[in-house]
């Protein structure tokens, strides 16, 4: 399947479903799937530099600075399979990297299509991010009490173990959520003005991907 909006922003609290709804829908669009956090957890278990100064900051919860995500994404953004469009997952965060964003994608001639914004109440996102499962094989993503494995600890998928990200506990799962409220919830007004925000209302990940290809098509 080919959309006509195919530059996407995916943008919610954490625990909104973006990783989810982005890998269900790279079932049947073809996409580049760019999350800032998978990349920058890759760099954490690579123990780069940057990793290493990262995983301190995601451990409390806290957003990484700007220019550092935004040049990962800059880079990520020149590569070949990015032209046949892309999903910005969990990137832009801040009105700054927003700013950093368009910059970047002037520098390559393009532009953002859509920004969907998934909306879930504050309640269902704690349950949501503290029983959150997340595999150390592939990208796949479970929840102990909505969306479990077949066997317990085991990914469906590719049979690695599964873990609990160390920002799900209680107390850091509620510091994101104000940091998502101060410093990411902006951008909602943001792409509202310019005309490129999706709202989908929570429902369960297969029926906000055909809400998203309904209007994306
Ligand atoms: P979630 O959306 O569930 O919070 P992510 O995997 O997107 O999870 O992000 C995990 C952590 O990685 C964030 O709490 C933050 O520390 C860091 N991070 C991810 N994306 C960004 C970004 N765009 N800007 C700054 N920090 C980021
Ligand atoms: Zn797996």
């Amino acid at each position: 399947m080919t959309l006509t909006k195919k530059n996407l922003i995916f943008l919610g609290a954490p625990g909104a479903g973006k990783g989810t709804v982005s890998n269900l829908l790279l079932k049947s669009v073809k996409l580049a799937h760019i999350s800032t956090g998978d990349l920058l957890r890759a760099e954490v278990a690579a123990k780069t530099e940057l990793g290493v100064a990262a995983a301190k900051i995601m451990a409390s919860g806290n957003l990484v600075p700007d220019e550092i995500v935004a040049g990962m994404v800059r880079a990520r953004l020149a590569q070949d399979d990015c032209k046949d469009g892309f999903i910005l997952d969990g990137f832009p965060r801040t009105l700054a990297q927003a700013d950093l964003l368009d910059a970047a994608l002037k520098d390559i001639s393009s532009q953002i299509d859509a920004v969907v914004y998934l909306h879930v109440d504050e309640e269902i996102l704690i349950q949501r991010l503290t029983s959150r499962l997340n595999c150390r094989g592939c990208d796949a993503i479970y929840n102990k009490v909505f969306m479990p494995p077949k066997v317990e600890g085991v990914c469906d998928k590719c049979g690695s173990a599964l873990y609990q990200r160390p920002d799900d506990s209680v107390e850091t799962a509620k510091s994101r959520l104000d940091v998502f409220a101060r410093q990411t919830e902006p951008l909602i007004q943001y792409y509202r003005d310019r005309d490129l925000l999706l709202t989908i209302e929570q429902t369960d990940a297969a029926t906000t991907v055909a809400k998203m290809l309904e209007k994306l098509r």
